[in-house]
C-alpha cells in the first residue's frame, strides 16, 4: 500500500496527516509551531513527525509516494517556494528543496492553505463530482478558492485568489489589506460578534441559536448577515457561475437556517436568477492535511 503525507503549516501549529489512496486519513498528528526556530528546523521537524506517524502505524517509509505542504501566504507552486507567509515569518523560502532532502527521490510539492482546503473538499469532500466550484471559509478572515473545468485554479500569476477582498462597499470600514469595504469587513465570524455584543451574544453559535428561536435582536443580526454574505456570494456567481459554493469555518455549521436564506438570497441577487447550490464543506480541519496530499499526487487534477 502507498501512501502519500499532508502537512498543514498554520500560525501556532502544524497538522501532519498520512493519506492513504483515496486521500482518507491513515493517521494525523498536531506538533506545536514556532517560527523562532526558523524554516530548517521547522523543516526538520516536520520529517520527524512523520517518522513517528510511521513508526506508530506500523507502516514502511518506503511506501510514501509523495508529500505535500500547505502554507498560509503567497506560493511560487512550480518551484516550491514560500514567496511571503506572515504568520509563519517564512519569506523567499525554498520549502520543497529543504524537505526533499529528508525525502530523497520522493516529489514534494507546495500549496497554499485556502486552495489546499479547496482541493481536499474538490477531491473527497463537499465539493466532489463537481468540475466549476467555490470554497469560501469564513472565519476571522475569509479564505478561498476556486475549481474551474475540473481543476484547481492557481491565479494566473500563481496567487491564487482572494473572494475576502473583494470590494462590497467602497465607502466600508478599512480592511486588514488596507482597501475599504472588503467582503471580509462584512461576512466574518468579527462582524456577527461585533454586532452580537450590544445585544448581549459573545458567541456566534448564541446569536444564530437566538435567530433560530426568533429573538428580534438576534433574527435582525441574522438577517443583515445573510444580506451581506448573499451579496457578496452574489457578486462571485455573477463571475464564476460555479455549480456549487461549499461554505467553511464556524459560521458554516449555522445548518439549514443559515442555507436556505443564503441561497433564496443569491438566487434573488445573481444576474442569472439561479438556484446556486449551497452547502456545508465537509473536511473542516484535517482540510489543509488532506489537500496538500492528493494536490501532491494529482498535482491539481
Ligand atoms: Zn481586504
Amino acid at each position: 500500500m502507498s501512501f502519500r503525507i499532508g502537512f498543514d503549516v498554520g500560525g501556532t501549529n502544524i497538522k501532519t496527516g498520512i493519506a492513504d489512496d483515496d486521500f482518507n486519513l491513515v493517521s494525523k498528528k498536531t506538533t506545536a509551531f514556532s517560527k523562532e526556530i526558523g524554516y530548517v528546523n521547522t523543516i526538520k521537524a516536520m520529517h520527524q513527525t512523520v517518522m513517528e506517524l510511521i513508526a506508530e502505524n506500523d507502516l514502511n517509509g518506503k511506501d510514501i509516494s509523495a508529500v505535500g505542504i500547505a502554507v498560509p501566504g503567497s506560493v511560487d507552486v512550480r518551484n516550491g517556494v514560500v514567496i511571503h507567509a506572515y504568520n509563519l515569518d517564512f519569506h523567499n523560502v525554498h520549502m520543497t528543496e529543504e524537505m526533499s532532502r529528508y525525502f530523497p527521490g520522493i516529489p514534494v510539492t507546495l500549496i497554499n492553505d485556502a486552495n489546499a482546503a479547496t482541493f481536499a473538499e474538490f477531491k473527497t469532500g463537499a465539493l466532489k463530482g463537481y468540475d466549476n466550484a467555490m470554497l469560501l471559509t469564513l472565519g476571522t478572515g475569509i479564505g478561498g478558492g476556486l475549481i474551474l473545468n475540473g481543476r484547481l485554479f492557481n491565479g494566473g500569476l500563481g496567487n491564487g485568489v482572494e473572494p475576502g477582498h473583494v470590494v462590497l462597499d467602497r465607502t466600508g470600514p478599512l480592511c486588514t489589506c488596507g482597501i475599504r469595504g472588503c467582503i471580509e469587513e462584512f461576512c466574518t465570524v468579527r462582524w456577527l460578534l461585533q454586532k452580537g455584543k450590544p445585544a448581549g451574544y459573545t458567541e456566534v453559535k448564541d446569536i444564530i441559536d437566538a435567530a433560530r428561536k426568533n429573538e428580534p435582536g438576534a433574527v435582525s443580526i441574522f438577517n443583515e448577515y445573510v444580506e451581506n454574505l448573499s451579496s457578496a456570494i452574489a457578486s462571485l456567481t455573477n463571475l464564476l457561475d460555479p455549480e456549487i459554493i461549499a461554505l467553511g469555518g464556524g459560521i458554516s455549521l449555522a445548518g439549514e437556517v443559515l442555507y436556505l436564506a443564503l441561497e433564496e438570497k443569491v438566487e434573488q441577487k445573481s444576474f442569472f436568477k439561479y438556484p446556486y447550490k449551497i452547502v456545508p464543506a465537509q473536511l473542516g480541519n484535517d482540510a489543509g492535511m488532506v489537500g496538500a496530499a492528493a494536490y501532491a499526487f494529482t498535482r491539481g487534477f
